[in-house]
C-alpha cells in the first residue's frame, strides 16, 4: 500500500480493506506495521523540536553568571594573568557541565513521564489484539474501540454495536452521534461522513472496529491543529515565586558588589584585583540556581512517586498536590478493595431462589475464565454466588440464549438482558433496589418485607442488587428501554460485601490529623455509604457527617451547596455528572481539591479539579488523559502518599534555598566587612568561584533530593509559595550568615595579625568551605537535629559532602593546585582547629531547632 485514500467514506468496507491492504479479521502483520510506521511516520500531531545535547550545553552560556565569568577570563588573559584565566575558565566549564547535567536530568524525568502517560489504544495485529502507544498506529491498522476510548486516528468504520461518538472537538456539537457501516455514494462534508471516525473524538458508548485511513498530521484534526496549539507548559507558582525572589536578590547583590569595589579602590588596591574580586563576589552571591532547585526537586519527587504507584503528568501537579486539602474520592474499588463477594441472598420464598440465581448469572457480562476474573467486580461476585450453587454461565447460556442487552448505566443504575427459554422471551433485570422496587408489581406486604431486608443490609454496609424478571411478548422485545424495564416481578435481593482496603483507614486518619478532608463519592445506597464511611473513619460526628444524595444535589443551586459543603462527608447515589458541581463548590470556598474518576463522564470533573486523579487499572483512556495524576494501583492511600511528596517538596526547596542564600550572605558580608575594615580582600575570585561550585552545586542538589520525612502531613501546615519566605526563614538565614561571616573575619584577622596574608587567606578559605559543607547536614530538616535523623537516609548528601572535603584537603597538598588557588599547605592541627570552629554555627542552628521543636513541645505535652 502506498497512498492514503482521499475519500474512504465512498468505499464499501471490503473495498476499503482492499485499498489499505489489510484483513479486518487479522489486521496487519508486525513487519508490515513497522514498514508503514517508517513510511507514514508516527501518529502524532507535530513532533516537537528537540534541542541537541550540544545546543543544550551551549545554552548554559547564556546565563548572566557565565557571561560575567567569560568576561573575567578574557580580561585576565589580556592582562597576562594566565593562571587566573585558566582557573576561571575551567570553573566556567565545570559549572556549565553541572548546569547541563541538572537540566538533562530534569528533562529526562519529564520525558519518561510523557511516555508513561502517553495515550494508548488497541489494534488488531497478527490476528491478536495488542495494546500499543497511539503514536504507533499506522494506516491499515484495525482499531478496536470501546466506550471510554479516544479514537487515535481517522478511520473507516467496519463493525459497531450501539456506538456513540462525541465529536465536539471537531464539530462543536455536544450531543453524541451515531454511526453507520454502509458506504456513502457521494462526496459529503465532514459532518455527514457517518461511516468515518475521527482522531481525538471520544467513544462514549458501545464498541467498534475500524480501518485506519489517516494518521498524524493527515487526520482531520491534524489539518486544523494549528488552531489547537498545545497548551504551553508554564512555570509553576513556586518557580514564579523564586524567580521573583532571585530578581530582588540580584539588585541587592549588585549594590553590595559596587560598594565593595568602591571601598577597594578607596584603599588603593590595584584596579585589576578590585575588578576581579567584584566579579568573583558577583558570581558567588548571585543566586542563579533557585528555579533549577525547584525543577529538580519536583522532577525527583515525580520519579519517586512513579515507584509508589502514582504517575504524575506534569511538574505543576506535584506542587498542587502539596497544598491539596480536600480529597473527593470514589468509594468502590478505591477506598474499598473492589474484591466483592455475596454475603446474603434474600428471596420471598424458597422456590424463587433457583430462577433468581439464573437471572444473576445471565444478566451479567463478567467472566471467571482460566486467566482470572474479567469485567465488573459487582458482576463477578454474582458469578461466584452462582458457582457455589452449581450454576455457571456456560451451563445456562446454551439453553437460554441472549437476544438483547440493555447495558448498565450509572445514571439509571440498572441493567437487563432479554433471553429466550423454551420458546419464551424473558427479561431479567438487576440494579439498585430503590430504582427497581417501584417498578415491581408485587403486593404491598411483600414489598414491605423486601424494604425491611434492604434496610438491614444497607446498615451493614452492603452493596445491594435487586433481581427481577418480566415475561415478554415476542413483539415487545425491540421496544425502547423505558417500555421494557417495567411491570417487574421480584426475584431476589443480593447483599455484596466490599471490604475497605487495609491501607485506607490509616491513610484517612493521617489526612484528618493534617486537616485534609476526605469526601466519599459513590453510586451506592446512602445507608451503605454511611456505614462504610464510619468504618473508614471519614465522618466526624456533628461536624462532617452529612449525606447528600444525587437527587438532593441536583435540586440545590451551587450557592446552596457551598453553604453546606463543609459538612457533607458523603455523596451517595450520585452520577459522574454531579462531581463537577461538588468540585466547583469546594473550590469556590477556596479549597484545593483532588477528585478521582474513571469513566468518560468523569472527565469534566477531573479537568476542573486542582488535581484530577484517574484510575490506572479500571480507568478509561479519556479519564487518564483528563487527569493530572494516574494511580496505577487504584488505591486511595496512594493519593495520600502523593500529597506527602508534594508537602515534602515545599520543605526541601525551602531548606535548600535557605542553605544557598545563607552561604551567599556570609560571602557577601565577609567581603564587605573586610573592605570596611580596610583589610586586603580575604577571598580571591578563584576562591569564591570554588566555594560556589562545591557548596552550591553538589550539596544543594542532595538537599533537594531529601526523602519524605515521617509524619510530614501533620508536621507541616498547608504550604503556599506566599507563606514560603516567613519570618523564621529569614531569621535562620541571617543568624547563620552573620555568624559565619563574623567567625570568618575573626579567623582572617587573627591570621593577618599572627602570620602572613597567604596563611590568613588559606585559613579563611578552608574555614568557609568546611562550614558550608557541614552546615548542609543541619539543613536536612526544619525540626529534627542531625542526631535525631538517620544519617544514612540521604546517601547523596554524604557523597556531596565527602567528595569536596577530600578535594579540599588534597588541594592544599598538591603543588599544582595550591599555586592555582594561591593557598599554602595546612597542618592537621590547623585543620582540626578550623573544623572545631565550623561546628559553631551548625551547633547553634541545631540547638535552636532542638529547643523549638523538642523541648518546647515536650513541655506542652504535644510531642
Ligand atoms: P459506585 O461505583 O460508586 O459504587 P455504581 O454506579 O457502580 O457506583 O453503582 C451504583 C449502584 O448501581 C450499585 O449500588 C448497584 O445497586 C447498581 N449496580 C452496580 N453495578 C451494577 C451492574 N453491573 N448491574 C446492575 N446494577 C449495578
Ligand atoms: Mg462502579
Amino acid at each position: 500500500m502506498d497512498k492514503l485514500h482521499s475519500s474512504p467514506w465512498i468505499l464499501t468496507k471490503e473495498a476499503c480493506a482492499n485499498h489499505y491492504q489489510t484483513d479486518p479479521a487479522v489486521g496487519l502483520s508486525s513487519e508490515e506495521a513497522k514498514k508503514r510506521l517508517d513510511s507514514f511516520g508516527k501518529n502524532i500531531l507535530k513532533e516537537e523540536k528537540k534541542n541537541s545535547a550540544l545546543v543544550k550545553f551551549l545554552s548554559q552560556f547564556k546565563s548572566p553568571v557565565v557571561v560575567i565569568l567569560v568576561l573575567a577570563t578574557m580580561i585576565s588573559a589580556l592582562l597576562s594573568e594566565f593562571t587566573d584565566a585558566i582557573a576561571i575558565f575551567s570553573i566556567v566549564i565545570i559549572n556549565s557541565i553541572i548546569g547541563y547535567a541538572q537540566e538533562a536530568k530534569a528533562e529526562e524525568a519529564v520525558e519518561a513521564l510523557r511516555k508513561l502517560s502517553a495515550p494508548k489504544g488497541r489494534v488488531l495485529r497478527n490476528g491478536l489484539i495488542h495494546e500499543i502507544s497511539s503514536s504507533h498506529v499506522v494506516p491499515g491498522d484495525i482499531l478496536i474501540l470501546e466506550s471510554g476510548d479516544y479514537v487515535s486516528s481517522d478511520a473507516r468504520l467496519i463493525d459497531s454495536s450501539q456506538l456513540q461518538i462525541d465529536e465536539a472537538i471537531l464539530t462543536g456539537e455536544s450531543l453524541p452521534v451515531k454511526k453507520i457501516i454502509e458506504a456513502l455514494s457521494i462526496e459529503v462534508p465532514l459532518s455527514e461522513q457517518m461511516n468515518m471516525l475521527f482522531a481525538s473524538t471520544v467513544v462514549v458508548a458501545g464498541s467498534a472496529r475500524a480501518i485506519v485511513t489517516a494518521t498524524g498530521m493527515r487526520t482531520e484534526i491534524g489539518k486544523i491543529s494549528e488552531m489547537l496549539k498545545t497548551a504551553e507548559v508554564g512555570r509553576t507558582p513556586l518557580q514564579d515565586k523564586l524567580e521573583e525572589v532571585s530578581n530582588k536578590l540580584l539588585i541587592f547583590c549588585g549594590i553590595v558588589v559596587v560598594a565593595v569595589a568602591l571601598l577597594g579602590l578607596l584603599h588603593e588596591e590595584y584596579w585589576f584585583n578590585v575588578l576581579m574580586s567584584a566579579i568573583g563576589l558577583a558570581v558567588a552571591a548571585i543566586p542563579e540556581g533557585l528555579p533549577t532547585v525547584v525543577t529538580l526537586a519536583l522532577a525527583l519527587a515525580i520519579r519517586r512517586l512513579t515507584k509508589r504507584n502514582a504517575i504524575v503528568k506534569h511538574l505543576h501537579a506535584v506542587e498542587t498536590l502539596g497544598s491539596t486539602n480536600v480529597i473527593c474520592t470514589d468509594k468502590t474499588g478505591t477506598l474499598t478493595t473492589g474484591k466483592m463477594r455475596v454475603r446474603d441472598f434474600f428471596t420471598l420464598n424458597e422456590s424463587d431462589s433457583s430462577e433468581a440465581l439464573e437471572a444473576a448469572i445471565l444478566c451479567n457480562n463478567a467472566g471467571l475464565g482460566e486467566s482470572g476474573e474479567t469485567g465488573d467486580p459487582t458482576e463477578v461476585a454474582l458469578l461466584y454466588l452462582g458457582k457455589d450453587h452449581g450454576k455457571t454461565f456456560a451451563l445456562l447460556s446454551s439453553t437460554r440464549p441472549r437476544i438483547r442487552e440493555l447495558s448498565f448505566d450509572s445514571l439509571l443504575r440498572r441493567m437487563s438482558v432479554i433471553i429466550e427459554k423454551s420458546g419464551e422471551s424473558i427479561l431479567y433485570i438487576k440494579g439498585a433496589p430503590e430504582v427497581l422496587l417501584p417498578l415491581c408489581e408485587n403486593e404491598e406486604a411483600e414489598k414491605e418485607k423486601i424494604m425491611l431486608a434492604i434496610e438491614q443490609y444497607t446498615s451493614q454496609g452492603r452493596r445491594l442488587l435487586l433481581l427481577a424478571k418480566r415475561k415478554l411478548d415476542p413483539l415487545e422485545i425491540n421496544l425502547e428501554r423505558d417500555f421494557l424495564e417495567m411491570k417487574l416481578t421480584f426475584l431476589g435481593l443480593v447483599a455484596i460485601a466490599d471490604p475497605p482496603r487495609e491501607e485506607s483507614i490509616p491513610a484517612i486518619l493521617e489526612c484528618r490529623k493534617a486537616g485534609i478532608k476526605v469526601v466519599m463519592i459513590t453510586g451506592d445506597h446512602p445507608a451503605t455509604a454511611k456505614t462504610i464511611a464510619k468504618e473508614l473513619g471519614i465522618t466526624i460526628e456533628g461536624k462532617f457527617d452529612q449525606v447528600l444524595t444525587g437527587v438532593e444535589l441536583e435540586k440545590m443551586t451551587i450557592l446552596e451547596l457551598e453553604e453546606h459543603i463543609e459538612k457533607i462527608a458523603i455523596y451517595a447515589r450520585v452520577s459522574p455528572e454531579h462531581k463537577l458541581k461538588i468540585v466547583k463548590a469546594w473550590q469556590n470556598k477556596g479549597h484545593i481539591v483532588a477528585m478521582t474518576g474513571d469513566g468518560v463522564n468523569d472527565a469534566p470533573a477531573l479537568k476542573q479539579a486542582s488535581v484530577g486523579v484517574a484510575m490506572g487499572k479500571g480507568g478509561t483512556e479519556v479519564a487518564k488523559q483528563a487527569a493530572s495524576m494516574i494511580l496505577t494501583d487504584d488505591n486511595f492511600a496512594t493519593i495520600v502518599k502523593a500529597i506527602e511528596e508534594g508537602r515534602a517538596i515545599y520543605g526541601n526547596v525551602r531548606r535548600t534555598i535557605q542553605y544557598l542564600l545563607s552561604g551567599n550572605l556570609a560571602e557577601i558580608l565577609i567581603m564587605l566587612g573586610a573592605a570596611i575594615l580596610g583589610w586586603p580582600s580575604p577571598l580571591a575570585p578563584i576562591h569564591l568561584l570554588w566555594i560556589n561550585l562545591v557548596t552550591d552545586g553538589l550539596p544543594s542538589l542532595a538537599l533537594a533530593a531529601e526523602p519524605v520525612p515521617e509524619n510530614v502531613l501533620q508536621q507541616t501546615t498547608k504550604p503556599s509559595p506566599g507563606s514560603f519566605f516567613d519570618k523564621n526563614f529569614y531569621t535562620e538565614l541571617i543568624i547563620v550568615g552573620v555568624l559565619t561571616a563574623i567567625l570568618s573575619l575573626g579567623v582572617y584577622g587573627l591570621g593577618l595579625r599572627m602570620e602572613d596574608e597567604m596563611t590568613a587567606r588559606t585559613h579563611v578559605f578552608s574555614f568557609l568551605v568546611f562550614s558550608e559543607l557541614f552546615r548542609a547536614f543541619a539543613c536536612r530538616s526544619d525540626k529534627k537535629t542531625f542526631f535525631q535523623m538517620k544519617w544514612s537516609s540521604n546517601g547523596y548528601l554524604l557523597l556531596a559532602v565527602a567528595v569536596p572535603i577530600v578535594f579540599q584537603l588534597g588541594l592544599h597538598r598538591s603543588k599544582f593546585f595550591s599555586t592555582l588557588f594561591k593557598v599554602k599547605d595546612i597542618s592537621w592541627a590547623e585543620f582540626l582547629v578550623l573544623l572545631a570552629l565550623t561546628l559553631i554555627p551548625v551547633s547553634i542552628i541545631e540547638m535552636r531547632k532542638y529547643y523549638r521543636h523538642t523541648i518546647k513541645h515536650r513541655k506542652r505535652g504535644v510531642w
